[in-house]
């Protein structure tokens, strides 16, 4: 159901507030010290966005796709990182919404939607990102259990987590798995194996994680017996919404990179004149603010389309690859605009140029999105020969 524009404006105002009030003057000094803002998370909780869009039965917002999309835009213009703590958060309680047993939605999304319990994805493994197909993590039936074994990579807020939606390979194909863990690095037969740095996305672990002989229930099966060999349709369904995600935070990332440079712009001066007055920058704001609304009008699309209960494998790729490029080009511009400042670690320049690129390959790089864009195109407009 499409939340009320007024409901949206106010939550969306309210976020804008935060990032203004509580994020804005903390992000950097955290972000340079790759130092989890347990804070500000807690405020994210206070606010409700946990349970952003888990229906208000248990105990969530119960809010639609646009105002998510909105509320990631808020945060990432104020910090990308913020949206990586929610993003596999609201995917894993999607995940039980759309595709879980009544059983296990109402087991699990109360503690979700208040932020008690945290969500975790795991798809990815190190021989198999984009092939998802090639995943080799196991899990073996044993009485009214399984026991898995593998090891999984680039699980964002792994360690965290105490909810992981886990892909692995059972008899019947890719199964999804509802694995309940404490947070911390290990859990009966888990364990988090290293803690991978990156070049931006800080403040916020990205892990790999080994399975080793981990015992769950047979009920631990998304969508129970009938879920079994359905994981990777589930997972790459609850992606369209990744995606849109995604495209949102570049949008975030793109407006304060174009946001920093219009100011920037009017205040420095070269020649005697602020450096907007020059041809060659204005070229590049007209470029940047172009690019910047179409981006946001791409996943604004899609997010109606997801919210209208409609396909949109073909939107969400179109907003993530066409967002994440312009996120990209824009914060170039932007540094290019600020000149040797912006190379510098005073001014948030740079970090927007080091968050920009992860838009490009999460929620599966921008090479796979046009084949997804190509194939659903093909599979919609197809001839019948
Ligand atoms: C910071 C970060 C956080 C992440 N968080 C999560 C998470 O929480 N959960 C999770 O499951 N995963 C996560 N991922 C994994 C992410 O989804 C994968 O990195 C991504 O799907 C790409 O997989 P890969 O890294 O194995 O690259 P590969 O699949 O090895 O691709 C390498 C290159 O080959 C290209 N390529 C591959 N196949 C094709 C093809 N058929 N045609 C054309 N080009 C191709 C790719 O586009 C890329 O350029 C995260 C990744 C990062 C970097």
């Amino acid at each position: 159901m499409s939340t009320d524009p007024e409901v949206r404006a106010e939550l969306v105002a309210a976020v804008r507030r935060f990032v203004e009030r509580d994020v804005a003057p903390v992000a950097s000094e955290l972000e340079h010290a790759d130092e989890y803002p347990a804070a500000l998370v807690a405020t994210m909780r206070d606010l409700g966005l946990f349970g952003v869009t888990i229906a208000p039965e248990y105990g969530g917002l119960g809010l639609d796709v646009l105002t998510y999309t909105a509320i990631v835009e808020e945060l990432a213009a104020g910090w990308m990182s913020l949206t990586g703590i929610l993003n596999t958060h609201v995917m894993v309680a999607n995940l039980l919404a759309a595709s879980g047993t009544d059983a296990q939605a109402r087991r699990w999304l109360p503690e979700l939607a208040s932020g008690a319990r945290r969500g975790a994805l795991s798809l990815s493994e190190p021989d198999a990102g984009s092939d998802t197909g090639a995943l080799s993590c196991r899990a073996v039936r044993d009485g009214d259990e399984y026991v898995i074994n593998g090891t999984k990579m680039w699980v964002t807020n792994g360690a965290r987590a105490g909810l992981v939606a886990l892909a692995a390979r059972t008899e019947e194909g890719i199964t999804c798995f509802l694995v309940d863990k404490e947070p911390g690095e290990r859990w009966g037969g888990i364990s988090v194996s290293r803690n991978i740095g990156k070049l931006g996305y800080k403040g916020i672990e990205t892990v790999e994680m080994v399975y080793d002989a981990h015992r769950v229930p047979a009920d631990a099966v998304l969508g129970g017996e009938a879920g079994l060999g359905h994981g990777r349709h589930f997972i790459l369904s609850a992606l369209e919404v990744g995606r849109i995600n995604i495209a949102a935070r570049a949008v975030g990332v793109a407006r304060a990179a174009f946001e920093a440079s219009l100011r920037y712009a009017q205040q420095r001066e070269t020649f005697g004149v602020p450096i907007a007055e020059h041809q060659a920058i204005q070229l590049k704001l007209a470029d940047m603010a172009t690019k910047l609304e179409a981006a946001r009008l791409l996943t604004r699309n899609a997010a109606e389309r997801r919210q209208a209960g409609e396909r949109c494998d073909v939107e969400a790729g179109m907003a993530k690859l066409f967002a994440s490029e312009a996120a990209l080009e824009i914060a170039t511009d932007a540094m290019r605009i600020h000149g040797g400042v912006g190379y510098t670690t005073e001014l948030p320049v740079e970090r927007y140029y080091r968050d920009a690129p992860l838009m490009i390959i999460g929620e599966g790089t921008n090479e796979i999105q046009r084949l997804v864009i190509a194939r659903g195109l093909l599979a919609r407009y197809g001839i019948d020969r």
